[in-house]
C-alpha cells in the first residue's frame, strides 16, 4: 500500500515510511494513493470469525510485503474487542470502549505501536515523539509501554500530567519519558513538527510520531468497521448506514477508507454537536470556522479539524459521490442528554455523550429517510464511567471508574520541565538518550 501527500508534491512512499515520517515535507497530511479490493478477504468471513481473526488476515493484504502473517498475527493480538449488540431492527451500537483507556483511541494506538515494532524490529531503536494532553497521554503510555526499541517521549503542556503510571518512566525500567514545556498543547505540536523536520537532527535518532495524524494509527481503525459488517451481514441485505461521533475526523476517515477497501455502506453519518460549522463544507458549502464553544461532548468541541486535507481530498477526487455518501448532522446538549436517557429506558444501555450524539443522530436520519435505510450502526466511542457526571444527569444511573481506568485520574511528574525551544529540546533529546 503506497501513500501520497494530499498535496501531492511529493513521490509515493510506502506504508513504513508514511508511519515513520508522519508528516510529508510539502505541509500536506498522508493518504493512501491507490484502492485496495480487500472484499475477497472480508467477504467469507462470518460471526464466527474473531477481530484478532480479522485483523491478521485484512492487514497483511493491505500492507502486501511490508508486514508479514507473522508479524500480522502478533500485531493483532490484543486483549480487547470491538462489541457489536442489536438494539433493535433499525439500530446497533458498535462499542469500541473496552480498551485500557477506555475511547475508541485505543485501537489505532494499540496497533500503531505493534506495528512500529514489527517494522523496526532489525533497526536499532527509534523515538516516538508526540505532543500530549490528558486523556491522549495515557493512550499513548499504554499503548506504547514495554515495546522493544521504542523509546517514548511525550511533550505535555503546563499544568497536571494525569494518565501514566510513573512504573513506567525510563528510571524505572520502561520506556517513555514525559517532558512538561512551559507552553500550550499548541507549541508541544509545533516543537514536534519542528524536530521532525530538522531531517538530519530526526533520521539520526529515528524520531517518529504518534500524534493522531499519523497513517499507522487511521488506517487500522477502519477494521473495526469491516468486523462491524462481518457480524451482521447475514441480518439484513443492504442500505447498511454507519453513525460517527465527528471531531478530528479521524475516526470517519477511518470509514472511508474502509468503503473504498470494499465495504457495502450506504453512508455515514457525520454526528457534530454544536460545534458545526464543518457540515457546510460537507454539504458543498463555504466552510467558515467558528470559535469553539463547550458543550457536554467534549471530544467533539473542535473549530478546524485537523483531518480536515484528508477528508477534502476525497471531495476533490469526487465530490458528487461524497455528496451521496457523508450526511452532517448537528446535535445540541438537550438531544445529546434525551438521546442517553432513551438509550437507558428503552434498551437499558448507559451511553456516554459522544454515542449519544451519534445516537440522536441516526434516529433523526432514520425518521427523514426510512426508505433508503436498513440498518444504523451507531459508534460508541467512548466509556460512559468517563462522563460520569453527564450520565447521571440524563439518566440518575452513577457510574463508576472500572479499575482499570483509575490509572487516568493518577497524577505524575514530568522528567524535565523546559522552554518552547527547539534547541532546548533537542539538547534534552541527545542528552536522554
Ligand atoms: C476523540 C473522540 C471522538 C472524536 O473522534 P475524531 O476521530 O476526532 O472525530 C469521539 N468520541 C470520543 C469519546 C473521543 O475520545
Amino acid at each position: 500500500m503506497y501513500f501520497r501527500s494530499t498535496k501531492s508534491i511529493e513521490p509515493e512512499v510506502s506504508f513504513k515510511d508514511a508511519v515513520l515520517r508522519c508528516l510529508p515535507n510539502d505541509g500536506g497530511l498522508y493518504v493512501p494513493s491507490k484502492v485496495i479490493d480487500l472484499r475477497q478477504f472480508f467477504l467469507y468471513m462470518d460471526e464466527r470469525t474473531s477481530y484478532p481473526e480479522l485483523v491478521a488476515t485484512v492487514a497483511p493484504a493491505l500492507l502486501q510485503g511490508e508486514l508479514n502473517p507473522f508479524s500480522a498475527a502478533r500485531v493483532a493480538e490484543i486483549d480487547f474487542e470491538p462489541e457489536l449488540t442489536r438494539l433493535d431492527e433499525n439500530f446497533s451500537i458498535l462499542n469500541l470502549y473496552n480498551g485500557p483507556t477506555g475511547t475508541f483511541k485505543d485501537f489505532g494506538a494499540t496497533f500503531h505501536a505493534a506495528v512500529l515494532e514489527e517494522l523496526l524490529k532489525n533497526n536499532s531503536g527509534a523515538i516516538i515523539l508526540s505532543a500530549v494532553r490528558g486523556d491522549s497521554g495515557g493512550c499513548l503510555g499504554r499503548a506504547f509501554y514495554g515495546r522493544r526499541g521504542l523509546t517514548t517521549v511525550m511533550l505535555f503542556p503546563s499544568g497536571p500530567i494525569r494518565g501514566i503510571d510513573p512504573a513506567f518512566f525510563i528510571h524505572n525500567g520502561g520506556n517513555i519519558i514525559p517532558i512538561q514545556i512551559r507552553g500550550t498543547l499548541d507549541d508541544c505540536q509545533r516543537l514536534v513538527r519542528e524536530t521532525i523536520n530538522d531531517r538530519p537532527f530526526s533520521e539520526r535518532y529515528c524520531i517518529t510520531s504518534a500524534n493522531a495524524i499519523n497513517p499507522g494509527r487511521l488506517l487500522p481503525q477502519a477494521f473495526y468497521y469491516l468486523y462491524a459488517f462481518v457480524k451482521i451481514k447475514k441480518l439484513f441485505s443492504g442500505g447498511l448506514f454507519f453513525s460517527v461521533p465527528s471531531g478530528n475526523f479521524g475516526n470517519l476517515i477511518s470509514g472511508l477508507y474502509a468503503w473504498k477497501f470494499g465495504l457495502p455502506v450506504n453512508g455515514f453519518i457525520a454526528a457534530m454537536n454544536t460545534n458545526d460549522p464543518f457540515g457546510d463544507f460537507i454539504r458543498g458549502k463555504e466552510f467558515k470556522p467558528r470559535p469553539v464553544v463547550a458543550t457536554n461532548s467534549p471530544a467533539l468541541d473542535v473549530s478546524v479539524p485537523s483531518n480536515f486535507a484528508r477528508f477534502s481530498s476525497f471531495y476533490e477526487e469526487a465530490p458528487a459521490v461524497m455528496r451521496h455518501i457523508v450526511f452532517p448532522a448537528s446535535i445540541d446538549d438537550t438531544a445529546t442528554l434525551k438521546a442517553m436517557e432513551l438509550a437507558w429506558t428503552q434498551y437499558g444501555m448507559l451511553l456516554d455523550p459522544h454515542a449519544a450524539v451519534a445516537l440522536a443522530a441516526a434516529r433523526d436520519f432514520f425518521n427523514k429517510e426510512k426508505n433508503s435505510f436498513d440498518h444504523m450502526i451507531v459508534l460508541a466511542t467512548g466509556h460512559p464511567a468517563r462522563e460520569a457526571a453527564v450520565v447521571e444527569e440524563a439518566t440518575g444511573q452513577k457510574v463508576s471508574l472500572p479499575e482499570k481506568l483509575a490509572l487516568l485520574k493518577k497524577e505524575a511528574d514530568p522528567i524535565a520541565i523546559v522552554d518552547p525551544h527547539l534547541g532546548t529540546l533537542e539538547g534534552l533529546l541527545a542528552s536522554c538518550l
